[in-house]
């Protein structure tokens, strides 16, 4: 468990007593029960202070005190505290280019429900944000909670942000987004306001929260899909740039006669990697349409075209990321997106690449796995998004 990665100062116009109330009720989110002596080491915060705070928020009914079951010496176990039952209900929303999930969570960070509908996101944000905004209050049903039980709304989109405005950063990216403001226009379809980040960001949070990375400060995650982008966690923070378009790997150059990428370059890692570009490469060998999740299936199935393929794909992003490496010395390099299903090749083909072209200190220091939280890692990252950004309780 760690202090949490998004804020460390108070927002503008929030107390010093406010900001410790959040930085207490998030490190229990995210970490699970923890005494108080833990919580002080994991916020930063002095015992009087834990303990003046937690006291006022178990008198409010937000904190739970249950015994410890662990005896240090002969002392009696410190007793854990964990969030009560939730006080609330987050939404989650994230886009990638050909589907949207929705999720519902609650303030203890487990999920109450979970709704997915593949379309083409990239050609009409009109239909792709009313798709979603129905999705939002299907997925409240499901969860059998009201509207106004929402106390805050997290959205991913599959494109690098201009943060100042809230606009998607690019004009060829998502093409039916030029000069939209997404949270904006959700916010006004679903009558709640909605808190905007990237979606390779959100599945980097959300891994990193997960239990296994729990204690890695500096991580990189790659969303490897339609689209392929990371996000950058150096330093227990995750790391937006200055104007919110860091981590954009899928638009570095491999070819400088490769075809033109939808960015406008020619030869990006993208044009030769993605999903898409894997499909096309295979359909020559298959009589049926492919789709990646026939590729992931034949992968599985050890078929020597398709293993091959992935392999070769794992390589060439393997090659950036060691790149990437030798820049960022990170902890742990995580693999998601749809291609992530993939698994052994695509990982051994990352690995692979990162031993050959990293430094050798650096690539001792890097493990690289699958995102453990598969495909879902966006959505579940939006959630925390939105739990940070939650009203306050
Ligand atoms: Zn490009």
């Amino acid at each position: 468990m760690q202090s949490p990665p998004l804020e460390d100062a108070p927002r503008p116009s929030e107390t010093l007593r406010a900001f410790n109330r959040r930085r207490l009720l998030t490190a229990l989110r995210q970490g699970g029960a923890a005494s108080r002596a833990q919580l002080a080491q994991l916020t930063g915060l002095s015992a009087v202070t834990v303990s003046a705070l937690t006291t006022e928020l178990m008198r409010e009914g937000l904190l739970a005190a249950t015994p410890g079951t662990t005896r240090r010496g002969a002392g009696r176990p410190p007793a854990l505290l964990s969030l009560a039952a939730p006080a609330g209900v987050t939404v989650g929303v994230a886009f990638g280019h050909n589907q949207v999930q929705v999720a519902i969570g609650d303030l203890s960070g487990r999920v109450l429900a979970h709704q997915r509908v593949l379309l083409d996101v990239a050609s009409s944000a009109t239909r792709a944000l009313d798709t979603a905004a129905g999705l939002v209050g299907t997925a409240l049903t499901e969860a059998g909670t009201p509207r106004s039980a929402v106390v805050g709304v997290g959205m991913g989109v599959p494109a690098p942000l201009d943060r100042q405005v809230g606009t998607i950063g690019s004009n060829n990216i998502l093409p039916g987004w030029v000069a939209l403001r997404p949270a904006v226009e959700l916010g006004s379809r679903i009558g709640l306001p909605v808190a905007l980040d990237n979606d390779a960001n959100l599945g980097a949070l959300a891994e990193r929260a997960h239990q296994t990375d729990r204690r890695v400060d500096d991580l990189i995650y790659l969303k490897i899909s339609t689209g392929i982008g990371s996000g950058l966690i150096l330093g227990g923070q995750l790391h937006r740039g200055s104007t919110g378009s860091s981590g954009e790997i899928g638009h570095i150059q491999i070819r400088s006669d490769g075809v033109v990428c939808r960015c406008g370059s020619r030869g990006c890692l993208e044009t030769l990697v993605s999903t898409t570009s894997i499909v096309a490469l295979l359909q020559p060998a298959h009589e049926q349409g492919l789709t990646i999740g026939d590729v992931v299936t034949l992968v599985a199935a050890d078929d020597p075209g398709a293993t091959r393929v992935v392999a070769e794909a794992g390589r060439m992003i393997g090659r950036v990321v060691a790149d990437l490496c030798n820049h960022l010395n990170p902890a742990a390099v995580v693999v998601g997106g749809e291609l992530s299903e993939a698994g052994t090749p695509l990982i051994a083909g990352i690995r692979g690449a990162i031993d050959q072209f990293a430094q050798p200190v650096v690539a001792r220091a890097v493990t690289v796995r699958a995102a453990a939280l598969g495909d879902r890692a966006e959505v579940l990252g939006a959630l925390l998004l939105a739990a940070d950004s939650a009203r306050p309780l």
